[in-house]
C-alpha cells in the first residue's frame, strides 16, 4: 500500500491528484488537504468522475504544525507532497519530521514579508532529515523540476563538460482576459517583478526586473519575446554544476501583460508591506489577488501551447564542441480535457506525481534534503514520456546568443 498525502487544493494540487488516482497501482491511497476544504471535495468528485477512483479530503491550514502533524499521524501516509503555497514549506517539513514521513514540493520556502526565494532555508533541514532517515525532495514540479532534470540527463548522457546553460519557458497560451496569471497571482507577480539575477564564472550578476530581452523562434508556439529573470532553480544548478559558467534564466511575456503589470507596480498594488486601509491592515499584492482571476478558472478559456526547455553548450562526449535542446512542449486545451486544468499546472502536477511515485517505490530514496538534480534523471525522464510530458531534443547550430 502506498498511501500519499497531498496539501494544497489549487491547480497544481488539482492535477497531482487526478494523475495520482490514473496510477493506482503506485498511488494505492490518496488523501488531499487544504485551507478551503470545498476545493479538495470539488477535486474529488472530478476525480471520480473521472478515474472512478475515491480520495478523502480534510480541511487543513498548513501554517500549523501541530495541526499538520495531527492529520499526518491520523492519515499515516508514506510521503507528503506539499503543493500549497512556498509560505508553507518550513512548516510542513517540520510536520514531516515530527509524524516521521518523507517529504516533497515544488517551489523553494519564501517568507512573506520579503520577495526573496532561496534553497537556505531548506538545505538547513539537510542534518533534522538525515539523522531521521527521511528524504525531503525539493522541487519537483517543471521549473524547478524538469529543467533540472533535462539539465542532468544531458550531463549524464551527452556532455563531458557544460560550459553554458539557458532555460526558456514559453506560455503561448491565450486565456482570453485583459489581465490574469497562470498560477498563484502572489507568487507570479514577486517572481516577475524581482531583479533579474543570473550565474556568471562563479558569481550571481544582478540587473533591473525585464531589462533584458530577446526573441526566440519556440516550436509549436512562434516567435515570442523573452525575458532574462532570475528563477530558483538556478541557485541549486549553480551548486550542483560548477562547472558551467553560465547559467541564465528566461520566461515569455505579452506586451498587454507587460503594460498592466507595470501600471500595478506604479500605482503601488504590487507591494508586499502592509499598508492601512479604513483602519485594516492589507497587503495590496494580496489584495490584488483577490479580485484577479483565479488561475484554476482559466482552464475552459485557455488556447495554446506550452514550450519549455534548457539549452546547453559544452564538450559532448564524443569529444566535440555542441549545443543540444531539450524540451517539452504541452497543449493548454488537452491538459484541461484530461484534468480540467491548463497547462501551466498540468506542466507542474504530472512531475510532482512523477517525483512521488519515485519517492514511494524508492527508486529514489536517501535520508536527507535533496535537490531533483542530485537523482538519477533516467526514471524521471521515461515517466515524462509516459505520462502527458513527451519531450525531445535537437541539435542546434551554437548557443542561445545574447
Ligand atoms: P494555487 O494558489 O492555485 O493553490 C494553492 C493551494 O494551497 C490553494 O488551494 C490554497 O488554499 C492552499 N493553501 C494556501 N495556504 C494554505 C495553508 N496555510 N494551508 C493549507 N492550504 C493552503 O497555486 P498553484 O496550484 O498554482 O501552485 C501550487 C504550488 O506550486 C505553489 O507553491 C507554486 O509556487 C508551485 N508552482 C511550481 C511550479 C514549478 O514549475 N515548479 C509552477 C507553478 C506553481 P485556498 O484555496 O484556501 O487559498
Amino acid at each position: 500500500m502506498s498511501k500519499v498525502l497531498v496539501i494544497g487544493a489549487g491547480g497544481v494540487g488539482s492535477v497531482a491528484v487526478h494523475k495520482m488516482a490514473m496510477n493506482r497501482d503506485i498511488f494505492s491511497d490518496i488523501h488531499l488537504a487544504s485551507r478551503t476544504v470545498s476545493k479538495c471535495d470539488a477535486i474529488a468528485a472530478s476525480v471520480k468522475e473521472r478515474t472512478g477512483v475515491t480520495i478523502s479530503t480534510y480541511a487543513l491550514d498548513a501554517d500549523d504544525v501541530e495541526a499538520t502533524t495531527a492529520l499526518i499521524r491520523q492519515i499515516g501516509p508514506k510521503l507528503v507532497v506539499n503543493l500549497a503555497l512556498p509560505y508553507q514549506d518550513l512548516a510542513i517539513m517540520d510536520a514531516c519530521l515530527a509524524a516521521g514521513v518523507h517529504y516533497m514540493d515544488t517551489a523553494n520556502y519564501e517568507p512573506r514579508d520579503e520577495a526573496h526565494f532561496e534553497y537556505s532555508w531548506q538545505w538547513a533541514y539537510q542534518d533534522k532529515f538525515r539523522e531521521a532517515g527521511l528524504m525531503a525532495l525539493l522541487g519537483s514540479g517543471f521549473d524547478p523540476g524538469v529543467t533540472s532534470v533535462f539539465a542532468t540527463w544531458l550531463k549524464k548522457h551527452h556532455f563531458e563538460r557544460i560550459d553554458t546553460l539557458d532555460i526558456l519557458d514559453c506560455n503561448g497560451g491565450d486565456h482570453g482576459q485583459h489581465f490574469a496569471t497562470n498560477f498563484n497571482p502572489e507568487i507570479n507577480i514577486r517572481e516577475v517583478t524581482a531583479p533579474a539575477r543570473h550565474w556568471e564564472n562563479g558569481e550571481w550578476v544582478t540587473t533591473p526586473a525585464l531589462s533584458y530581452k530577446q526573441t526566440f523562434d519556440f516550436e509549436a508556439v512562434g516567435p515570442k519575446n523573452m525575458y532574462l529573470m532570475y528563477h530558483e532553480e538556478l541557485e541549486s544548478l549553480a551548486k550542483f554544476f560548477p562547472e558551467i559558467k553560465r547559467i541564465r534564466f528566461w520566461m515569455t511575456f505579452g506586451d498587454a501583460y507587460l503594460k498592466h503589470l507595470e501600471v500595478l507596480q506604479n500605482v503601488g498594488m504590487t507591494r508586499i508591506d502592509p499598508v492601512i486601509y479604513n483602519g485594516v491592515e492589507i497587503i495590496p499584492l494580496q489584495f490584488l489577488k483577490a479580485v484577479l482571476p483565479e488561475p484554476a478558472s482559466l482552464g475552459p478559456t485557455t488556447k495554446g501551447k506550452t514550450n519549455i526547455g534548457d539549452i546547453a553548450t559544452g564538450l559532448g562526449k564524443d569529444g566535440t564542441e555542441k549545443t543540444l535542446y531539450v524540451y517539452n512542449i504541452c497543449d493548454h486545451e488537452d491538459a484541461y480535457a484530461e484534468t480540467g486544468n491548463q497547462a501551466v499546472s498540468y506542466t507542474t502536477g504530472v512531475p510532482a506525481m512523477i517525483g512521488a511515485a519515485l519517492v514511494l517505490q524508492g527508486i529514489w530514496s536517501g535520508a536527507g534534503v535533496f535537490n531533483i538534480e542530485q537523482l538519477d534523471p533516467d526514471p524521471f525522464m521515461d515517466m515524462l514520456n509516459k505520462h502527458g510530458l513527451p519531450w525531445q531534443v535537437k541539435e542546434l547550430d551554437g548557443p542561445l546568443g545574447f
